[in-house]
């Protein structure tokens, strides 16, 4: 499709972007074109937007950033036969190489050779994007394109939660940003025995009780070990799942996983952690799983069947709904501490 559109442009290798007229995007054999219908933030935009040493290492503008996105099929290469103009997709944000061991063994998430969206090839923040067809996820008639957008990030929380079976188990669920709060309301849908929320914002514990946390716990205040241990008949978590990556969180999850549990590590550590080894992991048998992204295509499987219950609250995930123009006074919200997920809908 030739012609313009408009998008949230990282111009320069400094903070801030521009809001402007670009190319509508074209698009390879094996691509689609998408009309984005709606888009939302994610940390990793937190830091591309500001252009945080993070952000400096991986990303290269000029270029539209933004990676979690649903829209239409408006356009298709001609080696798309999965797809048709008209579908209603989500876009997943790992791009696999089809190529390497990984990909080859039905781990494609975890592809040797990763390319991610919206950081090393063109993203969503506009009003086209070209997606390589092995990024899409067709949408069900009922899940709507602001859910749609949302079902990137409510996977790494889904995938956070089938490491370990939930089901019958007390679940400590650490961080009450977006992710943290789904999968709040997902080990819940998933028939968790008791769920305890741990964050360090009032807000966000408050939603989480919204969103089924039996207990929500502020890490600021003392004790909270002890009060985690008594509300599990001093016997500890069976499963821990940390969405911060927050050093002390992570080291004070385990004082309060039971033995023989399960600790599921999903939040980025943004430095080498020490843990005591011997008492937090060894003599405890205590198992530990890292989880990155989603599976290719089991765990968007697992989020349409909650989405389906009828019961996962992702309005209460929204913390504001912004036209795209208006990324400025999103980001803005974000770094001010506002809870939620911010949306941005292109024109
Ligand atoms: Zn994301
Ligand atoms: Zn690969």
């Amino acid at each position: 499709m030739k012609g313009t559109m408009k998008g949230v442009f990282k111009e320069n290798a400094a903070p801030g972007a521009i809001y402007t007229d670009l190319p509508i995007p074209e698009i390879g054999d094996n691509d689609v074109l998408v009309r984005v219908r709606a888009t939302a933030i994610c940390g990793t935009d937190l830091h591309i937007y500001p252009w945080t040493p993070w952000a400096q290492a991986r990303v290269t503008p000029p270029m539209v950033f933004g990676h979690e996105f649903s829209g239409d099929i408006v356009e298709k290469g001609s080696g798309v036969t999965e797809f048709a103009i008209g579908d209603r997709i989500a876009g997943e944000t790992h791009i696999p190489c089809n190529k390497c061991h990984q990909c080859l063994t039905d781990n494609r998430h975890i592809c040797e050779h990763m390319k991610i969206i919206g950081v090393h090839v063109p993203g969503c923040f506009s009003e086209y994007i070209s997606v390589p067809k092995d990024c899409l996820w067709k949408l069900s008639d009922s899940v709507d394109y602001n859910t749609g957008a949302m079902l990137e990030p409510m996977g790494v929380a889904v995938h956070g939660l089938t490491e370990t079976p939930v089901l019958g188990r007390s679940v400590v669920i650490m961080g009450c940003g977006p992710i943290g709060l789904m999968a709040v309301n997902a080990a819940k849908i998933m028939g968790a025995k008791q769920i305890i929320a741990t964050d360090v914002v009032p807000a966000k514990l408050s939603l989480a009780l919204e969103l089924g946390a039996d207990a929500a716990l502020n890490t600021t205040e003392e004790n909270q070990s002890e009060k985690i241990l008594s509300l599990t008949n001093n016997i500890g978590a069976d499963t821990i799942i940390d969405y911060t990556g927050n050093v002390d969180a992570i080291r004070g999850g385990f004082s309060w996983l039971r033995l023989g549990g399960t600790c599921v590590l999903v939040g980025l550590p943004n430095r080498e952690i020490t843990l005591d080894l011997t008492s937090s992991v060894i003599y405890k048998e205590a198992k530990i799983f890292g989880v990155t992204g989603r599976r290719m295509y089991q765990t968007w499987v697992k989020c349409e069947e909650i989405l389906a219950t009828g019961n996962f609250r992702m309005d209460k995930i929204v913390g504001g709904i912004y036209k795209l123009e208006e990324y400025e006074k999103a980001f803005d919200a974000l770094k001010n501490g506002a809870p939620g997920k911010m949306l941005l809908i292109p024109a």
